[in-house]
């Protein structure tokens, strides 16, 4: 039986990408973002069904508790089990602390750390039924470094980033590894918003002095939940071309 990867927020940028490369492994993807509209325009169910696996498209806004445990419960009535979960969706909306609103900092905190909580609570319920599981998920430099105009979305990666940690040391004696992956400044269209003066100044930063792509990050995300990464938990590993040294 084929395994099932979960990734949230794939309809497209990293997400897609994670979701193609995963389908190219051999794994069923159960593909999620918020409604249909999400994906119109998109053909990421077609490309991915390419390489003989189902790919399947589930609605669900995963910052609500409610959403995320009927979101489970559906792929593992569809595919019978859930080997993969790759928590990927997330938001920036950025502005400096003085002018930050409530409503700004406290949407970013929803989708981008309460969502990993909500997700990993109910298909680690799964997965520890099944002995087995990887989970990966998506943090950032800024939750590493920090950023300046990001106090909302650092906070939030820096909290996925011992969300991982804790939920490694929580679930490795089931065999499920928990890991978190850092992009730097990653081409899609969350970084299309920033304005040519930010980008040119990132770019001066990143030793390899190009933009990584969804796919250079799909990559590393296919390894961490492969069967290769066994023995690989509670860790972050910086995508970002050399971008922190
Ligand atoms: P993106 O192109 O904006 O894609 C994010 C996806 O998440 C969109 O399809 C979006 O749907 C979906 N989404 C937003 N809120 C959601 C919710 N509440 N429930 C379900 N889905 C939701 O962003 P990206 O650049 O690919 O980023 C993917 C992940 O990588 C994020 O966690 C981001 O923080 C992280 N990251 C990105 C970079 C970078 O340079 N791009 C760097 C470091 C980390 P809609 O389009 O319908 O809103």
């Amino acid at each position: 039986m084929a395994k099932t990867a979960i990734i949230t927020g794939s309809a497209r940028g990293i997400g897609a990408a994670i979701a193609l490369k995963l389908a190219q492994s051999g794994f069923n993807v159960a593909l999620n973002d918020l409604n249909e509209k999400s994906f119109e325009g998109t053909d990421i169910i077609a490309e991915c069904e390419k390489f003989g696996i189902t790919a399947k498209a589930y609605y669900a806004d995963v910052s609500k508790s409610d959403e995320c445990e009927k979101l489970a419960k559906a792929v593992k009535e569809d595919f019978g089990e859930i080997s993969a979960l790759v928590n990927n969706a997330g938001i920036t909306r950025d502005g400096l602390i003085a002018r930050m609103s409530d409503e700004q900092y406290d949407m970013v905190i929803a989708v981008n750390q309460k969502s990993v909580f909500n997700m990993t609570k109910f298909v680690s319920n799964i997965m520890l039924r099944q002995k087995y599981g990887r989970i990966v998920n998506i943090a950032s430099v800024a939750g590493l470094y920090g950023n300046p105009g990001q106090m909302n979305y650092s906070a939030s990666k820096a909290a996925v980033i011992g969300m991982t940690k804790t939920a490694a040391k929580e679930l490795g004696r089931k065999n499920i590894t928990v890991n978190a992956v850092a992009p730097g400044f990653i081409s899609t269209p969350m970084t299309d918003k920033l304005t040519e003066e930010q980008k040119a100044k990132m770019l001066e930063a990143i030793a390899m002095r190009r933009y990584g792509t969804p796919e250079e990050v799909a990559e590393v995300v296919d390894f961490l939940c492969s069967d290769k990464a066994s023995y690989v938990t509670g860790q972050v590993i910086e995508i970002s071309g050399g971008l922190s040294m």
